[in-house]
């Protein structure tokens, strides 16, 4: 099945066409990773997916329900109970964690699930403890952000994205930000939730990382998508762009 269809996605800022016509599916238990170049629309791309920006054209669509899509020029959502159920499928990981800075870990984890979501306090922290276990941080529960490295850092972002519950996660350069020591990591974290068959959809820098981890690739350029396939037919792709981009980052 289908988490996710993105059907002929169009966005503009003001005159510039930053996304031109894009299209591709995420089916559960698959990780699609987002290559290219800085500039290409990449953000913009999972900032539409995640409704934090609007489209100008196309649709979007969650598990056969459609989310928002285009018309007239303007963008309609789905509203009311399916938007709030449309909105718990989903968790965003930025590039620089965006954790609250005057809580806790541990009331980093818990405010969404229990403010927004409604769920029972105790059984929010069970789940959270739980999480932070499996990044490793069980000893920072009331450490604040400021106290924690960049890496511990982005494990509790990932943290709080999971403690939703989402089915499907999208990441935006999770390591971007981090020395490379501090890198493997988060990249360790990324790895044992492939493991768990999480949903996932990756905008990387990292191309040993995308070719290791995903089962499909797409190399955008300049708004468009370029190449689409397996790590091994993008990677071996001739096509020029493609391999202009790699030949940049050696
Ligand atoms: P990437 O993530 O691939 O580096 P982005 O999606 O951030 O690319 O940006 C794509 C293009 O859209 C760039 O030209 C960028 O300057 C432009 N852009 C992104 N966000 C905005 C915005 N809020 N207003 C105007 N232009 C934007
Ligand atoms: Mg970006």
């Amino acid at each position: 099945m289908n988490l996710l269809e993105m059907n002929h996605i169009q966005k503009k800022f003001d005159e510039l066409m930053v996304l031109k016509d894009i299209s591709f599916h995420v089916k559960e238990g698959e990780i699609l990773s987002i290559i290219g170049p800085s500039g290409s629309g990449k953000s913009t791309l999972l900032r539409c997916a995640t409704m934090l920006e609007t489209i100008d054209g196309g649709e979007i669509i969650y598990l056969n329900e459609k989310a928002a899509y285009a018309q007239d020029g303007t963008v309609v959502y789905a509203k009311g109970e399916k938007e709030k159920q449309i909105r718990s499928y989903f968790g965003l990981v930025f590039q620089n964690f965006n954790l609250f800075p005057h809580y806790s870990v541990l009331k980093n984890l818990m405010d969404a699930p229990i403010c927004v979501q409604k769920r029972d306090k105790k059984e929010v922290q069970k789940q959270a403890m739980s999480l932070l276990a499996q990044m490793g941080l069980e000893d920072k529960a009331s450490a604040y952000p400021c106290q924690l490295s960049g890496g511990q850092q982005q494990r509790v972002a990932i943290a709080r994205a999971l403690a939703l519950n989402p089915k499907i996660l999208f990441f935006d350069e999770p390591t971007s930000a981090l020395d490379p020591e501090l890198t493997g990591e988060v990249l360790r974290v990324i790895r044992s939730l492939a493991d768990r068959h999480m949903t996932m959809v990756i905008v990387t820098h990292e191309m040993d990382f995308a070719k290791e981890i995903s089962d499909r690739i797409m190399f955008m350029d300049q708004g468009n998508v370029i190449v689409e396939g397996t790590p091994q037919e993008v990677f071996d792709s001739d096509n020029e762009r493609m391999r202009g981009f790699l030949g940049k980052l050696n």
